[in-house]
């Protein structure tokens, strides 16, 4: 359904209602007595210009930057992460999604990084945190000769403050709380959504080497107080791994990162304890990233990837988001010069999904895997290059030298790839929402405010109608049932490229993960769905196959396991 003019939006660019019904609400410019001032397309002729304008600082062809991201965006073939949409051109100026505060163990460290937070939240930016530095609950507090209450404690504090730095905001903030698995608090930790609360927190656990070869062969892992060093006790590696499980099967929570996988592979010098809220961007104390993704969807001609335009975006895209670091104003400076050091940049991609339907390839089968990994390569290879072009241009990032990327005789971006879940840029752009299958063939969407919006498959509407099955009552099911799996009459093979997140095998979720970790610098934002009916152990199998293939962290999901954004088929 495109909107002409709806909800008092005047729509220059075809867009769906769903996505101007988001736009309307948090994105398009507002005056000072809240009344929206821009169109959609008004909003992407600011920030091309913010963006571009930084290139006259290298004497770069501002004007011919700022035509070509404009119409790279109203194409919607490409769309940056959503703080980058709300704030280019405006005051506030803060432009990525993504950040990592470090939290010392002590109250004043505790404090900082809640204020830290706060300033992160109320520019649109989403936190991670990494908890392991802090003294377990019951240890000693020296200077008062009280008693340590422990990270989940705290938590609840940054859960709190999160809550009311909301209503102000325009976006939710978003926290990743991390733990790792030899902290002394593990177990607490694993189980602190038991109490409630903690809604503003995706918890993860980072998984060490050493704990996947204990599980291996059944031995312990020694926990150790990070205040002293010393172990303060020891614990089954495979009880450990079935508590994780448990939970994450009772509640999606907690999600597991393989923490020193994620050191292994990084570029440059220094520690990575967290990753931002959605997990796919490990980061360095106090840096922060920007992303943005190509709309693959826009990719493909006559039923085949068009790699020359795929190579042209990827290209522009890159530079945009160099841009990005130089147009932005970082809400501190401890941020702004861990940032620039390294000048990380994530490109990703939405709608793959989508393209697979339009190749006339199922998500299920051996060629998606094969797609997903040559256009992944071709995306980081092309990336890469265009950054080293930047680099020349403009100048490495400062840590070059020091980088395993040294081998390159430039490089402006220390990462150039990431996949992150593009829960509204997809919406904007109207296509399948990162590198996941379709939700449903026909869902209900639950956004902010108890609103729902109802969205079907344009690909599907037009198949199912070009060969004539499309009728009323056919229509009326798939939004009844959402899959189209069991609906008699249904070709076999649209039924094949129609596949639904639940039609899909657990393994087949982590292969496709795996098959894009493979060729993406940062890692992968993806959820393995689980049906109803999945039980603890297949949940193991899932991260020991997630372990197996090279992924750098996992999320599941098993359907129903507790209230989510969205529900098959329509609402009661
Ligand atoms: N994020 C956030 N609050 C939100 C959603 C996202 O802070 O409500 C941050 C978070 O760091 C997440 C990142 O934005 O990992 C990217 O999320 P997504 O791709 O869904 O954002 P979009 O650009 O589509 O809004």
């Amino acid at each position: 359904r495109e909107a002409k003019h709806y909800l008092g939006v005047a729509d220059d660019l075809k867009l769906s209602v769903n996505a101007i019904e988001v736009l309307k609400k948090r994105y398009l410019k507002r005056d000072e007595f809240g009344n929206v001032v821009e169109t959609p397309g008004e909003m992407f002729e600011r920030v091309a210009s913010a963006v571009s304008a930084v290139e006259r600082r290298y004497e770069g062809d501002a004007d011919d930057a700022r035509k070509k991201f404009l119409s790279m965006m109203r194409s919607l073939s490409f769309l940056p992460n959503s703080p980058t949409l709300m704030n280019a051109g405006l005051p506030l100026g803060q432009l990525s999604a993504c950040f990592v505060v470090p939290v010392e163990d002590s109250i004043a460290g505790i404090f900082d990084a809640l204020k830290y937070m706060a300033l992160i939240h109320q520019s649109g930016g989403g936190t991670g945190f990494s908890f392991s530095r802090l003294r377990p609950k019951g240890d000693v507090v020296r200077s008062t000769g009280g008693i340590a209450s422990g990270p989940v404690s705290f938590m609840r504090i940054f859960d709190a403050a999160t809550d009311v730095i909301k209503q102000g905001g325009r976006r939710r903030g978003a926290n990743m709380g991390i733990l790792r698995v030899d902290h002394p608090d593990i177990t607490e930790f694993i189980a602190c959504k038991d109490r409630g609360g903690m809604d503003n927190f995706n918890i993860s656990v980072a998984i060490t080497e050493e704990f996947m070869r204990q599980c291996e062969r059944d031995g312990s892992v020694e926990l150790i107080n990070p205040r002293t060093g010393e172990a303060t006790g020891e614990m089954s590696a495979r009880d450990l791994m079935v508590m994780m499980a448990t939970y994450a099967w009772r509640r999606g929570d907690p999600g597991v990162v393989f923490i020193d996988r994620i050191n292994a592979l990084h570029p440059v010098p220094g520690i990575i304890e967290a990753t931002n809220p959605c997990g796919e961007q490990p980061l360095l104390p106090f840096e922060s990233c920007n992303l943005g993704s190509v709309n693959l969807s826009r990719m493909v001609e006559r039923g085949e990837i068009s790699w020359d335009r795929l190579e042209e975006t990827v290209r522009l895209a890159v530079r945009f988001l160099d841009d990005v670091i130089d147009a932005n104003r970082f809400p501190l400076k401890q941020i702004e010069d861990a940032t620039l050091r390294t000048r990380k940049i994530g490109l990703g991609v939405m709608g793959f999904a989508e393209m697979l339907i339009q190749l006339g390839v199922s998500y299920a089968s051996q060629d998606a895997l094969r797609i997903a990994e040559e256009l992944m390569a071709f995306i980081t290879k092309t990336a890469r290059e265009e950054s080293c072009a930047l680099g020349r241009e403009r100048g490495s990032f400062p840590l070059f030298e020091e980088s395993s990327l040294k081998k390159w005789d430039a490089m402006r971006n220390a990462t150039v790839t990431t996949i992150a879940p593009t829960g509204t840029i997809s919406i904007i752009a109207g296509t399948s929402s990162g590198i996941e299958p379709l939700f449903a063939v026909s869902f209900v969407r639950h956004v902010l405010e108890g609103a729902r919006l109802i969205e079907s498959s344009p690909l599907f509407e037009r198949m199912a109608s070009e060969r004539g099955i499309m009728t009323p009552a056919l229509r009326a099911e798939v939004a009844r049932r959402g899959s189209i799996q069991e609906i008699p009459g249904i070709p076999d093979d649209i039924k094949e490229l129609f596949l639904t997140a639940l039609d899909i095998s657990p393994e087949q979720h982590v292969r496709i993960q795996a098959a894009f970790q493979k060729h993406t610098d940062n890692a992968v934002s993806k959820t393995v769905n689980l049906p109803e009916k999945a039980s603890v152990s297949d949940v193991i199998k899932v991260y020991r196959l997630a372990y197996e293939l090279g992924c750098k962290g996992i999320t599941v999901y098993r359907y129903g396991s507790r209230e989510q954004v969205l529900y098959l088929g329509e609402p009661d």
